[in-house]
Parts: C-alpha cells; structure tokens; sequence
C-alpha cells in the first residue's frame, strides 16, 4: 500500500520512535498518546484490519502485546495497562493498517476508555447468545 502512512512507518520508510522491531512488527510511540508511553504495535505488512489479518499473525501480534504489557509495566511503573484495538470507522479506527494500541495507564491520568453500558432485557441476551451461539 504505497499511500499508507503506517505501511511506511513499519517499514523505516518515514522515522519513528521505535521501542521494539521484528521480522513481523514494529512497535512505535504513539503521537497523540492516551497517556505517557501509549505506543502502537504495527505488523510490517499491510493488513487493513482484524478480518485481513492470518490467524498465524494474529496469534503473534496479540502474544507480543502480552510481552510489550509486561516490559512497558515493568519499565513504566504504571498502574493498570489497557490493550485496544479498532476495526472499523463505527469502531473509532482512523488508520487503515491494523494496529494494537498498548495503553499503559496511570491512577491519576484522567482518561477514560469504555462505553455506556446497556440494559438488555432477558429476551435480547437470549436472542443475542442463541445468534452467537449457532454455527
Ligand atoms: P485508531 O484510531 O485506532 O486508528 O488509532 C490511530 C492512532 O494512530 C491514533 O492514536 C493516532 O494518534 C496515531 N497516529 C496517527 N498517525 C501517527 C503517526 N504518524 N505516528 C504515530 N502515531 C500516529
Ligand atoms: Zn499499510
């Protein structure tokens, strides 16, 4: 994908601040971060989203957010560690290149990263685990 900023980021094509590379990712500092340390894990081949990625990727990249949790935790010292990632303009997704964001949180950060919860009645949880359910 030659127009695809983060295609060209992966790649070394434009510079970054690098944390951590391999021969499937980089990891980079996030520009607009959540809070201090907010990087973006970034496969070097360009996958637009969840669905486009190999199970075999998937299975990597979500291993190396486990290890990049734990490394950032230890380096950081933050107190809680949000991992996010969006498919999806509806979703919140702004890049089209499939990311994971590694969010290292602070108790005094001020940010909030969740969602309204709903109040389905009995009749729609059924509804819905009977849909998600079948094969
Ligand atoms: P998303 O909304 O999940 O698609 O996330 C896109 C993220 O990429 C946002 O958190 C942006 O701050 C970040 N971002 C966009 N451009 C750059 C860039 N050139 N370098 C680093 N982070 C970027
Ligand atoms: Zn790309």
């Amino acid at each position: 994908m030659s127009d695809c900023i983060f295609c060209k980021i992966a790649n070394g094509e434009i510079p970054s601040r690098t944390i951590y590379e391999d021969d499937l990712f980089r990891v980079i500092l996030d520009l607009g971060p959540a809070a201090r340390g907010h990087a973006l894990i970034l496969p070097k081949e360009h996958y637009g989203n969840i669905y486009e990625l190999p199970e075999d990727k998937t299975a990597r990249a979500f291993t190396l957010a486990k290890r990049m949790a734990e490394r950032m935790t230890d380096k950081l010292g933050c107190d809680g560690f949000n991992i996010v990632q969006n498919n999806g303009e509806t979703a919140g997704q702004t890049v089209f290149h499939f990311h994971i964001h590694l969010i290292p949180r602070y108790s005094n950060d001020g940010q909030k990263i969740g969602w309204n919860p709903g109040k389905p009645s009995e009749e729609e949880l059924d509804e819905t685990a009977r849909i998600l359910g079948e094969d």
